[in-house]
């Protein structure tokens, strides 16, 4: 049987950098409720709406909670036993949370929308101004020494573009994982490079590791972070002090890749 290990909370992926995640940590905000039960929705319906904050109800929502949506649209949680009008309230007790969230959010770096000759776009660590490629017949743009072919120049690039990272990444990633594997006598069943849009890397206890082909255009040191991440998770599936002892020994700058994850996550959209 296999079980597969979500990416830990203390910094390692998505979850507590991205905006959603607001409310994971210590900057969750959060109270018990006091309410009586009232007839229950269905879990995630939408019961109110303004502009600009939604609220939810959560069937195993424990308490009231205010998140930021990656959107930048506040949600707010009720619990099973909560009241819309105290929803409203707990909102009010934390405008300045939600504002200080707001302003941290504002701040992040993103990856531009559309791709085309002169974008700047983070590859292999850097970020590369898109340039057209001079030799050759047919059209091609070049990101540093890196020639990728593409049907026209006047379209947005990006679909194309990452349709070729990609490709890539699923030459790359595998044989930088079995490199790795090998060094750490770890032993690995299968890699899989998937397009995901909220985690970094995951494994399965049968050996099974699934990268996000992302990692091709972040620094080798965070790519190889996530991959010893992984790898050590095949010794212990779990985020103990033992596993990450056992991360330390293999990879002794994680920090530095959780912190640069943290900081530049959003300029690949996670
Ligand atoms: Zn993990």
């Amino acid at each position: 049987m296999s079980r597969e290990v979500q990416p830990d909370l203390s910094g390692f992926a998505f979850s507590s950098n991205s905006d959603s995640s607001f409310s994971r940590e210590s900057s969750q905000v959060s109270h018990a409720a006091s309410r009586p039960p009232r007839p229950q929705l269905s879990s995630s319906e939408n019961i109110a709406s303004e502009p600009d904050v939604v609220f939810r109800r959560s069937l195993k929502a424990e308490h009231y909670r205010l998140t930021l949506r990656r959107d930048g649209v506040p949600l707010v949680t009720i619990p099973v036993r909560g009241s819309e009008r105290e929803a409203r309230r707990f909102l009010e007790a934390n405008r300045d949370w939600l504002h200080r969230a707001q302003q941290r959010q504002r701040r992040r770096p993103r990856a531009p929308e559309v791709w085309v000759p002169g974008t700047h776009i983070l590859w292999r660590g850097l970020m590369i101004e898109l340039r057209v490629a001079t030799t050759g017949e047919r059209a091609a743009v070049c990101l540093s020494a890196d020639v990728f072919r593409v049907a026209q120049l006047t379209i947005d690039l990006r679909p194309t573009l990452e349709a070729h990272f990609l490709r890539r990444a699923k030459i790359e990633l595998p044989a930088r994982t079995w490199e790795l594997a090998a060094t750490t006598g770890v032993e690995v069943k299968q890699v899989c490079v998937r397009n995901q849009r909220s985690r970094w890397g995951s494994c399965t206890s049968d050996g099974v590791i699934s990268l996000n082909w992302r990692l091709i255009q972040t620094p080798d040191f965070v790519r190889d972070y996530i991959i010893y991440h992984e790898l050590m998770h095949l010794r212990e599936m779990n985020h103990s002090a033992r596993f990450w002892a056992r991360v330390e020994e293999v990879c002794p700058g994680w920090r530095e890749a959780e912190a640069w994850i943290k900081r530049n996550g959003s300029l690949v959209g996670l």
